[in-house]
């Protein structure tokens, strides 16, 4: 018999497991408290549970836990990132990133990617599996362990995967983040960043949760978009951003929309004008980065006077943008590159 992943369980699913196996259902708190607050990897560390009921823990659920296989850690900024095994064999990397109020962690939703967008590290390795509930919570277990003097404020999926392509198990570990009995993290401190999942946007619209949602776009021009996402020739521009309305709409939420600056390809002056007038009227907040380069992908990273150029034609235009500092520059921290260093 297979044996049930317990941390891809709600605590409301675990107490009915443990009632049909005649256990009282309030012992899922206290595992719940075991597995997610102070982290235990085996049953027998569970020392509040009688002895009998671990035994029967144990032929039933598996306790998933990820080895390390890698980790470097930044010299400018702390940031740190981690290459994880999974029970599979499969590889993820997460990220690490300090900061003076707040503590992230960078997840991966998926192992590899569908999306095949041209400047991303991780595309060329294609898609091999969606990660379970319990193998995107252990992200967060793996290196609260090895932080233990961190506290972790923030999640966000900007990892490896497309976080709405893997929605279900994606909401199940954002469900577990939020559990005051389990992670204890508010929605509010926990970003999906998708490249424009349509569908997925539209659901999420309907879960009543407080989430961050963050939308890469990285150009206003649907040519350039599709050589740059894919998938833009899917959901184009015209149809994403009414998606994105009727989610402020509906959810009262502002969007953040992230835009990678290549050189040569995107951020030019008229560039800026154009997502000046693709973003009027939309309540949001526009993040810009410059290309974290990867050789493997052929793009440069514009220069300091490009970057100044498009940021003030933004200003110019009424666009509430903030042009953010790459981390880790000297650990190459952007998605997929711990993992390709490896190869
Ligand atoms: S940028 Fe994100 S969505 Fe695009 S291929 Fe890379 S991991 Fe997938």
């Amino acid at each position: 018999m297979d044996k049930i992943d317990i941390k891809s369980l709600s605590e409301k699913e675990l107490g009915q497991k443990i009632k049909d196996e005649g256990q009282e259902a309030y012992r899922a708190k206290q595992i719940f408290r075991w597995l997610y607050k102070v982290g235990v990897k085996s049953f027998e560390e569970m020392l509040d549970i009688p002895l009998e009921m671990r035994h029967i823990l144990k032929k039933k659920f598996h306790i998933t836990h990820p080895a390390t296989l890698d980790s470097k850690a930044s010299l400018i900024d702390g940031t740190t990132k981690y290459l994880f095994k999974l029970e599979d064999g499969a590889t993820i990397e997460s990220v690490f990133l300090p900061e003076k109020n707040r503590n992230t962690i960078c997840l991966s939703s998926q192992v590899g990617c569908k999306m095949n967008c041209s400047f991303c590290a991780s595309a060329p390795f294609g898609f091999v599996r969606n990660l379970r509930p319990s193998e995107i919570v252990d992200e967060v277990l793996a290196i609260r362990s090895k932080k233990p003097d961190c506290p972790i404020t923030n999640l966000v999926f900007m990892g490896i995967g497309e976080p709405l392509d893997n929605y279900d198990n994606v909401m199940r570990a954002i469900r577990l983040f939020n559990d005051k009995d389990a992670f204890n993290i508010g929605a509010r401190r926990i970003t999906i960043s998708t490249c424009g999942l349509i569908p997925g946007i539209k659901k999420l619209m309907d879960e009543n949760l407080q989430l961050e949602l963050s939308v890469s776009l990285h150009s206003a021009d649907e040519g350039v978009r599709s050589e740059l996402i894919p998938v833009n020739k899917r959901y184009p521009l015209r149809d994403l951003m009414q998606a994105c309305r009727d989610y402020i709409k509906k959810t009262g939420r502002i969007i953040t929309f992230e835009y990678i600056m290549i050189k040569g390809v995107n951020c030019s002056a008229e560039d800026a004008f154009k997502l000046s007038k693709l973003l009027k009227g939309i309540k949001c907040k526009v993040n810009t980065i410059a290309y974290n380069q990867i050789k493997a992908r052929g793009y440069e990273a514009p220069g300091a006077g490009d970057i100044r150029i498009f940021m003030n034609t933004l200003k110019n235009n009424g666009i509430n943008a903030i042009s953010r500092k790459s981390k880790g520059e000297d650990i190459d921290a952007g998605c997929g590159q711990l993992r390709i260093s490896r190869l």
